[in-house]
């Protein structure tokens, strides 16, 4: 009997071991809608260029992404036409058919499954679209969930996670001011909040104030829940209750913005934990790269940055199955910028361009590094860039190369 019991125990094992290699171990892979639903979790890639530019001749939008566990959503930074994606991708909507055609039953709730929203840095191609999440996403469940027992919705806040205030504003490397150029600050009856470089709660209030009319119009008339109650702003390096400090010592972020730092966390639930890292993006401060840990992978989010973060991106990613990277195409910076004089205007912003991106040419030793199974290129620049340009970046590359597309899954399992 229990040679019996410990022969089977050995068969168990010996299966759940091959399963392990069979399923538990198997590389990220682009799926298609067919597939999609036996993945639990997967990465969508809802806006893969950037800029602040809509480029001709392409349909993709600016910086999105998103990772799905189960039935929960967490998004990755909302550049220019990423909110449509987002519907696209999700706002699946319930319709009943009428002898006269086919009418929506109910009002959308598809925001209710958003978990949190990652901001990696506050350019507008990342949060332009942050906007319209707070002014259209209360009309789609933003910030709220369905009770299971009354069927009800109730006021759950989404949690935004993104950098505070910068702490001062920039130099000034292109003589704007010299020329006459205005430097805006925030309105504040409070001296504390008249700032330059508002941070992510300030920003946030700010859209609240900018839109105060028709918002108020929304509440008092149309029956909609306070808009200010459907997110929780957490601030990374902000100063109030709840907000993230970063743990390294920037005493000027006008000398530098991306110490050699270790990795720390900003955000665990049940599903995933994210932690984040400084990268180098020239003078944004602070520009963050994610990493999203579930239990079937992991994957990394450069944001936006140089080649050359001392060693931090690669601490972050070491070992993480994806690694979805930003890209610029050389052969345009050089057709763009050609030689121009030093200390111009163009020459700041052509040094601005090679410092603060990533060449297609660069990547694949930045990938390399990070000793991951799949790269993805997103936040291409030009979002028009030849597919033939991107290809060059699998050129030396020890990892699967995935050129990014709106609306493409990849699955981890
Ligand atoms: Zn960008
Ligand atoms: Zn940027």
């Amino acid at each position: 009997m229990y040679k019996k019991r410990t022969l089977l125990t050995l068969l168990l094992f010996t299966l759940v071991f091959l399963t392990f290699i069979a399923v538990g171990d198997a590389d990220p892979i682009v799926i298609t809608d067919p597939d999609a639903d036996s993945y639990d979790t997967k990465l969508v890639l809802l806006g893969t260029t950037g800029g602040v530019s809509w480029w001709p001749e392409t349909d993709r939008a600016s910086s999105s992404s998103a990772i799905v566990i189960g039935d929960m959503i967490y998004l990755i930074d909302l550049g220019q036409g990423s909110g449509s994606r987002l519907s696209e991708m999700f706002n699946e909507g319930t319709f009943v058919d009428t002898p006269t055609g086919r009418v929506e039953a109910d009002s959308s709730t598809f925001l209710t499954k958003v978990k949190a929203l990652f901001f990696t840095h506050l350019h507008q191609d990342h949060t332009s679209d942050y906007p319209e999440l707070l002014l259209i996403g209360p009309g789609a469940g933003l910030g709220t969930t369905i009770d299971p027992l009354t069927n009800k919705r109730k006021i759950t806040p989404l949690i935004v996670i993104g950098p505070g205030s910068r702490g001062k504003v920039e130099k000034d490397l292109t003589n704007y001011t010299a020329n006459g150029g205005t430097i805006i600050y925030t309105d504040s009856a409070d001296p504390d909040f008249i700032t330059p470089v508002p941070g992510l709660r300030q920003m946030t209030n700010g859209i609240w104030q900018s839109y105060a009319q028709t918002i108020n119009d929304m509440t008092l008339d149309d029956g909609y829940p306070d808009f200010t109650k459907l997110v929780k702003i957490v601030e990374i390096g902000g100063k109030e209750p709840g907000d993230i400090r970063i743990p390294v010592t920037v005493n000027d972020p006008n000398t530098d913005t991306c110490p050699g730092m270790e990795p720390f966390m900003v955000y665990k639930d049940e599903l995933v934990t994210v932690t984040a890292i400084l990268v180098d993006h020239h003078q944004v401060y602070p520009s963050l790269a994610f990493r999203f840990d579930t239990a079937d992978g992991s994957v990394v989010f450069s944001g936006d940055t140089g080649p050359d973060t001392k060693g931090n991106l690669q601490k972050l990613a070491e070992g993480a199955d994806i690694l979805v990277h930003e890209v610029i195409d050389p052969a345009w910076i050089d057709l763009k910028f050609g030689d121009p004089a030093p200390g111009s205007q163009m020459d700041a912003l052509k040094t601005h361009m090679l410092e603060s991106h990533t060449s297609i040419d660069a990547v694949a030793d930045v990938a390399n590094n990070c000793q991951v199974d799949m790269l993805v290129l997103n936040h291409i620049v030009p979002g028009n860039t030849p597919y033939s340009h991107l290809q060059n970046a699998g050129r030396n590359l020890d990892a699967n190369l995935v050129i990014g597309e709106d609306l493409m899954q990849i699955g981890l399992r």
